[in-house]
């Protein structure tokens, strides 16, 4: 690795600086001057110059440019370089004799000048250094504290540089706003990782250019979210309206990205800098998925949430080991003959909480997965439920499968096949006894690994059911080289197709899918006979919803198996 200032050099040990002068004269008193200290190259046009620079983007530190030059002058040159983001780091020192071409030449980029007639030498010298020495610093930083893609702030140093705003503005009003590209990975599958990139420079660029003015700091937190930091505004409509910037060339509006917005308005500066993005983050999570409305804003209520959600983390540990966490088991009916047969059953998770009741798991377990307690409750509710198998074959002498919920976090679980084979051996059970319920999401965000725990899995005789099919976005290519067992169908389809006016044909196409693919289809959520009798003649093999029952603690179940 190079010590910082040594990338700058030269091979021979100095940095390298071009003088661009038509006049004879005027480079041989630069380079007499320069040359002791540093390497010159000379150019006697703006053209030349271009030139040298685009060969020498890597070592030269500085330019010294004439202004009135024949072929290309040095204010063109200038506006050359501010056009290429490669050679806009090289600072340019401007020689010129004529004072009023200062400011034009500031606003296209120079950084300083040198009167003619020169100075002494040792002052060109030393303003040489000097700018050397700052441009060199400040692209240290510049590496250290931007990301590469966007060119914005990496999140540590935003959260510094925010913190530093706090410090010198203590009785502004401040807001916290994420930004978030809906679907960006769609953009990334259909137009492919380049354009995706492209879309972020030009999200991230739009949404510095317009809260810049205003003051505010820009920087993108991870993968298509961005965080801005800015002086309260009373409109958030012109962010969200200048990043929505088409993905194709064709700049018509159908083509623009969509985004969604969270703000936390007029933060609490007592919280930290990341919390109060976290409530930024929760407001833009309000307006996920939904087409009317694209800016959410953190309110009392989810203040609220956010003090109860804080509460059930503390009350974790204690729950696992008081074990108040119980299992519910749901049935699932193959209703392929006439009178339905019980096939297997769903082991959900419910928390019975001494002070705050009955807890559902659509309210915990997406917090769980946010701070990764969910491997923790995952293994205690598959212990459970292996032991409940267990029991019901000794004591009731039948076996029935239980489906239990696998998370995205625990497929990341290098032990997990060993963990399953554990639990296996331990109540004695056969891999076919034990079903995995893998959400389709997770299939779509690290495939590659996901899919070869999935295939050790079956491999070993373990069965996969697809859950929530139709809300992630995987391939059919993913899903036709994946082995599973089964697609369980989205409960959203049935709600869907039966609200007003019934119109089953998404169901249609997805049982077209899983007969492709050779493997049944489980409807989840049927609640009337009406669904069941649709699904039935459709060819919808399974079962499960509250038409045959809720989900019920393990006595009640057992209905189902002596009936
Ligand atoms: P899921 O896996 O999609 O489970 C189905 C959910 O639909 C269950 O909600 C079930 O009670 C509900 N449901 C079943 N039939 C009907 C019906 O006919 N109508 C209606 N309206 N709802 C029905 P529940 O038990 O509240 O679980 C919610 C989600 O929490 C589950 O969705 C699952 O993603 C997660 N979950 C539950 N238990 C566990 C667990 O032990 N581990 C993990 N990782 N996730 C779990
Ligand atoms: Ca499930
Ligand atoms: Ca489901």
């Amino acid at each position: 690795m190079l010590k910082n200032h040594e990338k700058f050099h030269s091979a021979n040990g100095k940095r390298t600086i071009l003088v661009a002068d038509d006049e004879q004269i005027n480079r041989a008193i630069l380079g007499a001057i320069l040359e002791n200290d540093f390497e010159v190259l000379y150019a006697e046009n703006g053209k030349e110059a271009l030139e040298i620079l685009e060969e020498n983007r890597e070592i030269i530190s500085v330019v010294l440019l004439d202004l009135m030059m024949p072929v290309m002058s040095g204010m063109d040159l200038l506006r050359h370089l501010k056009e290429e983001p490669e050679l806009q780091r090289i600072p340019v020192i401007v020689l010129t004799s004529d004072q009023t071409a200062e400011i034009e030449c500031l606003s296209l980029g120079a950084i300083d000048f040198i009167s003619k007639p020169y100075p002494q030498a040792g002052v060109i010298l030393a303003r040489v250094t000097r700018i050397i020495e700052l441009s060199e610093d400040q692209q240290i930083i510049h590496s250290t504290e931007r990301d590469p893609l966007t060119g914005l702030y990496n999140r540590e140093y935003f959260y510094r540089y925010a913190e530093q705003f706090d410090q010198f503005h203590k009785e502004m009003d401040m807001d916290a706003i994420v930004l978030d590209v809906n679907h960006f990975h769609m953009i990334n599958e259909r137009y492919g990782k380049h354009c995706g990139d492209d879309v972020l420079r030009r999200v991230g660029e739009s949404v510095r250019n317009v809260v810049r003015e205003s003051g505010g700091i820009v920087c993108r937190r991870s993968g298509d979210t961005f965080m801005v930091y800015c002086p309260h505004r009373e409109d958030y409509r012109d962010i969200l309206e200048n990043a929505s910037v088409s993905f194709t060339e064709d700049a018509s509006s159908d083509n623009r990205v969509r985004l969604r917005m969270g703000v936390y308005s007029r933060v609490d500066k007592v919280l930290d800098i990341e919390r109060r993005f976290d409530r930024a983050k929760s407001a833009s999570d309000t307006v996920r998925g939904s087409f009317a409305k694209t800016i959410g804003f953190y309110d009392s209520a989810m203040l609220e949430t956010e003090l109860y959600e804080e509460r059930l983390v503390e009350d974790f540990s204690a729950a696992i080991r008081q074990e108040q966490f119980t299992v519910f088991y749901q049935p699932k009916f193959n209703v392929r003959s006439e009178n339905p047969v019980l096939s297997s059953a769903e082991a959900l998770v419910r928390w019975q909480h001494p002070e705050l009741g009955m807890i559902s798991p659509a309210v915990f377990i997406p917090l769980f997965e946010n701070n990764g307690l969910i491997q923790k409750l995952d293994t205690y509710v598959w212990q459970h439920a292996a032991a409940q198998i267990r029991d019901w074959k000794d004591r009731l002498g039948v076996s029935v499968p239980i489906s239990v919920n696998v998370s995205r976090i625990d497929m990341y679980d290098p032990g997990l096949v060993e963990e399953f084979q554990a639990l296996l051996k331990k109540y004695e059970l056969l891999p076919g006894e034990f079903l995995l319920e893998i959400t389709e999401s997770a299939y779509t965000q690290d495939s590659a690994q996901i899919i070869s725990t999935v295939k050790r899995l079956r491999n070993l005789g373990f069965m996969i059911e697809m859950d929530d099919f139709g809300t992630g976005y995987s391939s059919l290519n993913m899903i036709s080289s994946l082995p599973i067992d089964a697609l369980k169908l989205d409960m959203k389809f049935i709600r869907d197709a039966f609200r007003d006016g019934k119109d089953t044909r998404l169901i249609e196409l997805i049982i077209d899918i899983a007969d492709y693919l050779n493997v049944p289809v489980i409807a989840e959520g049927v609640e009337t006979e009406e669904q069941l009798n649709a699904l039935r003649a459709m060819g919808c093999e399974i079962v499960q919803g509250y038409y045959f029952s809720r989900p019920v603690p393990a006595v009640e179940f057992e209905r189902f198996l002596k009936g």
